[in-house]
C-alpha cells in the first residue's frame, strides 16, 4: 500500500515557485537570471472601500500583480472569491507568465483579485466593488501596460465595467484595455467556450499520442462553470461521454453518459448544483464530496474547478489514464507526484488551459485591427495555436524525456528567459 508521508506539502506560491526554478536548474540558467524570473515585477495592495445597498460603509482588499512584462503588457484575469489572498495572486500570476510564454503570445504574465464571495453581494454592490478596485489599480493598466480579463468569479459584465472605469478615466474608450469584454464592447466571439475547447484539443491530441482518440472515453469534470461546462460539451462533440460531473454541490455520476442538454436546463431553471438537477446518481455531498469525483472509474479526469483541488488522496484513487488540468493549479505538488509515480499523464495547466487567454489575445488583435472575425474563424484560430503550442510541448518533451510538467516549464521559462538576455539588464 503506498503511503504519502515521502511527499513535501507546499503552500500555492511555493508550488508556482518551485516549478520556476526547477526549469532554471535544468535549464542551468547563468547570472542568477532565475531570481529575475521567479520574483514578480511589481505588485499592488488596494484598499476598495464601497457602500453597502443597505447604505453602510464596508472595505475590501484588492491586489493586482504583473509577474513578468519583458515580453509584452502584463496579462491575466481577475478574481473575486472568499480565499483569495497576495499570495494566491502572485502564483496565479507566475502561472499566466509560463502560459503566454508557452503559447508563444506576445504578452507577460498578471493576475489580480478580490477578496470576497460575489455570491453574497448584489449586483449593484459588486459594480461598485469593481469600479473602485479598478480605480485603484489604473495604473497599472492600459493596452500597452496590462489587460485584465475574467477569472473565476468574474465575468464579461464585470469586464465592462472594467472597461467603462478606465475608459471613464482616460476620457474616451479604451476597448483593448480588457478582454472577455461582451460582444458588444468589441469582446471577442468564441470567448466563453475558449478555454474548455482548448482543454478538449489538448485532450484529443494527446490521445492521438497514446495511439487513441476522444471517441468513447470516459471522462470525469470538476467544475461545470465557463471551463468545465464548455469542455463537457465539446468533449460529447467528440464522442467523449461525460461519466461524472462535480461542483461545489458534490459529485454526481452515470456510467451510461450524463445528459448535459438536462443538466443545463436544470441549472437555468434554478437548480443550484449538479447534485440538485435528479440527474445521475449523487455519490458524495458539498464542497469536500467534489473529490469524490476522482474515484471513479473513467479514462480522463478534467480538474475544472480551483487549484489545490486533487490530494494524495484523491492521486492514490484516481483510475484514469490521463489529467488534463482545465483549473489553475488543480493539483497539489504531492498529487502531482504520486501520479507521476503511478504512470499517469498529466497534461499541465498552463498549456491545457491555455485557450482562454489565446482567445484573449485575438480579442486584442481584433480591438487592435477595428475589426471583428466570425465565430468559426476565432475558434479555428485558438484550435490552430494550440495545436502549434502542443507540438512544441510534445515534440521537447519526447527529445528530452523529461515529465511533461517539468518539460512545459522549462519550455516557459526558457522562452521568458532567452527575453531577458536578449534585451539585457537596465541600467
Ligand atoms: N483567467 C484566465 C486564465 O487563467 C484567462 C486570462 C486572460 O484571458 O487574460 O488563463
Amino acid at each position: 500500500m503506498m503511503t504519502t508521508t515521502s511527499y513535501q506539502t507546499y503552500s500555492t506560491l511555493e508550488a508556482a515557485e518551485l516549478r520556476i526554478r526547477q526549469a532554471g536548474e535544468w535549464l542551468n540558467l547563468e547570472d542568477g537570471l532565475i531570481e529575475t524570473i521567479v520574483a514578480p515585477r511589481r505588485i499592488l495592495e488596494v484598499a476598495i472601500p464601497f457602500r453597502r445597498d443597505d447604505g453602510t460603509r464596508d472595505q475590501l482588499t484588492g491586489w493586482r500583480v504583473h509577474h513578468n512584462t519583458t515580453r509584452g503588457p502584463a496579462k491575466g484575469g481577475i478574481r473575486y472569491h472568499s480565499e483569495v489572498t497576495r499570495d494566491e495572486v502572485v502564483a496565479l500570476a507566475i502561472g499566466m507568465s509560463l502560459k503566454t510564454a508557452i503559447m508563444n503570445l506576445p504578452l507577460g504574465g498578471a493576475k489580480g483579485g478580490v477578496a470576497f464571495d460575489p455570491k453574497k453581494y448584489s449586483l449593484g454592490e459588486i459594480e461598485r466593488i469593481t469600479r473602485r478596485y479598478i480605480s485603484e489599480i489604473a495604473p497599472f493598466l492600459g493596452p500597452d501596460r496590462d489587460v485584465p480579463a475574467p477569472d473565476v468569479g468574474t465575468n464579461a459584465q464585470v469586464m465592462a465595467w472594467v472597461l467603462d472605469q478606465y475608459s471613464t478615466g482616460v476620457g474616451h474608450v479604451v476597448p483593448g484595455v480588457v478582454t472577455g469584454k461582451p460582444i458588444e464592447l468589441g469582446g471577442s466571439l468564441g470567448r466563453e467556450s475558449a478555454t474548455g475547447r482548448g482543454v478538449v484539443e489538448i485532450a484529443e491530441l494527446t490521445m492521438h499520442k497514446m495511439g487513441k482518440s476522444l471517441e468513447g472515453q470516459r471522462i470525469v469534470i470538476q467544475g461545470y462553470g465557463q471551463v468545465g461546462s464548455w469542455a463537457a460539451r465539446l468533449a460529447v462533440t467528440r464522442g467523449a461521454i461525460i461519466v461524472g460531473l462535480a461542483d461545489v454541490g458534490g459529485t454526481i455520476h452515470h456510467g451510461g453518459g450524463i445528459d448535459l442538454t438536462r443538466i443545463d436546463t436544470a441549472l437555468r431553471s434554478g437548480a443550484t448544483s449538479v447534485t440538485e438537477t435528479g440527474i445521475g446518481e449523487v455519490v458524495a455531498r458539498g464542497i469536500s464530496g467534489s473529490r469524490a469525483l476522482f474515484g471513479l472509474d473513467a479514462d480522463i479526469a478534467m480538474p475544472c474547478a480551483l487549484e489545490g483541488a486533487v490530494h494524495d488522496l484523491e492521486a492514490l484513487s484516481m483510475k484514469v489514464k490521463l489529467v488534463v488540468e482545465g483549473a489553475n493549479g488543480p493539483l497539489t505538488p504531492a498529487a502531482d507526484e504520486i501520479l507521476a509515480d503511478r504512470g499517469i499523464a498529466i497534461i499541465p495547466d498552463v498549456l491545457a488551459n491555455a485557450g482562454g487567454v489565446t482567445c484573449s489575445y485575438l480579442e486584442q488583435c481584433q480591438n487592435f485591427a477595428h475589426l471583428t472575425w466570425d465565430e468559426d474563424q476565432v475558434n479555428a484560430r485558438v484550435t490552430d495555436l494550440m495545436r502549434a503550442a502542443f507540438n512544441r510541448f510534445y515534440a521537447f518533451a519526447e527529445t528530452s524525456s523529461l515529465p511533461f510538467r517539468l518539460a512545459t516549464s522549462v519550455l516557459g521559462v526558457k522562452t521568458i528567459a532567452d527575453a531577458h538576455r536578449m534585451r539585457g539588464l537596465h541600467p
